[in-house]
């Protein structure tokens, strides 16, 4: 079974048995991890994307189980940037180097579309050389169609799993899964570049809903895909959930390498937080993409998803520093510039 790993990636779905030998097998997961790199080098070199996180807002609407900022947390203390502290966060971010802004939140309605339309047509004026990805959940086709028109060229809307069954056990009954993977679908058809992406040891996941995911990304074909290990916050349902591991993590990027070959994969903030390396050995396992927080300091420990969440302390500036001297230790450098999808160069 391990010449399977040298065929990767493959011009055929693998078959269940593959799979799951694949994700839970034990064989020697470096050589899984050194084919994902090996293929990561072929579009990408060793170029690692740096992307600005913009933190926009912690109140939501959704009640995702898992999350800490979900709207049934009473605890959870509650923060909106308003439009001049967001290009406030994009001039310090531009002067560090970032050519992408991700702007980030909960479903907050006070987000209306003529606010997000505005806040993205700005950023595009002060800086056209730079691009826009949103990440403030579903929402219907019409508001994407509009901040698309506005500048906006990418968005990140996790799957956070493939399976049906499973999604329902993480969320409550009125945020359906049909609806996620229509808003998916709708993101990709209107132009943006489209981002996917699931949690790795979330409650109630099995072997069968991993395999899920890798074939919804082949069959999908998503720009970008945010893989992260799940991590318990303490004032959600599952609290006492255990995280994923650092291995199953791993194993997941590398195998999203081998299945989509040319996508933006971060090496997740969560990723960092289970280990002092992870983001490291995200990016030796096929990740090319690191996001760094360009959050006000003041409001970064009030975004609040998961518990002992990183860089939660340091300026921008610390950050990127920070950043640039991890991804140089693992063998590869900081490219600048916007880091598009190798198919979507303007
Ligand atoms: N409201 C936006 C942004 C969600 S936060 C949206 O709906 O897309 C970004 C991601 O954080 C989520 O998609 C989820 O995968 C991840 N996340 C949330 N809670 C988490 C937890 N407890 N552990 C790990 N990742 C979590």
């Amino acid at each position: 079974m391990t010449d399977l790993i040298d065929s990767l990636p493959a011009d055929r779905d693998l078959t269940d048995d593959e799979w799951r030998f694949l994700i839970e097998g034990e064989y020697d997961r470096q050589r899984l991890f050194d084919r994902a790199d090996r293929v990561r080098r072929q579009y990408y070199g060793t170029d690692v994307y740096i992307r600005g996180l913009i933190e926009i807002s912690s109140f939501c609407r959704n009640d995702c189980l898992y999350c800490g900022i979900r709207r049934s947390n009473a605890k959870a203390e509650r923060y909106r940037l308003s439009k001049e502290e967001i290009y406030a966060c994009c001039a310090q971010g531009y002067e560090l180097g970032f050519r992408t802004f991700v702007l980030q939140g909960g479903e907050d309605a006070y987000h209306t579309t003529e606010w997000v339309e505005e806040i993205v047509c700005g950023i595009k004026e002060k800086y056209p050389d730079c691009a826009v990805t949103l990440s403030l959940g579903e929402r219907p086709r019409e508001d994407y169609e509009i901040w698309y028109k506005a500048g906006a060229d990418r968005y990140l809307l996790r799957h956070e799993t493939a399976s049906c069954s499973h999604y329902e056990k993480l969320h409550p009954p009125e945020q359906t899964f049909a609806h996620r993977m229509e808003c998916l679908r709708n993101l990709k058809e209107i132009g943006y570049q489209t981002g996917a992406g699931f949690m790795v040891g979330s409650p109630f996941q099995g072997t069968g809903d991993l395999i899920a995911d890798m074939r919804f990304l082949r069959e999908f074909q998503p720009h970008m895909v945010g893989i992260g290990p799940f991590i318990p916050h303490h004032d959600t349902p599952f609290s006492n959930g255990s995280p994923g591991t650092l291995e199953q993590t791993l194993t997941m990027v590398a195998l999203t390498r081998l299945t989509l070959p040319h996508a933006l994969i971060p090496s997740t903030t969560a990723l960092g937080t289970i280990h002092p390396e992870g983001r490291e050995l995200g990016l030796k396992a096929g990740a090319n993409v690191v996001m760094s927080n360009l959050s006000p300091v003041a409001v970064r420990g009030q975004y609040s998803l998961y518990d002992n969440k990183i860089c939660i302390g340091e300026e921008a500036a610390e950050c990127i520093e920070c950043m640039k001297r991890r991804v140089m230790a693992a063998g590869y450098q900081v490219a600048v510039g916007r880091g598009d999808h190798v198919r979507m160069r303007q």
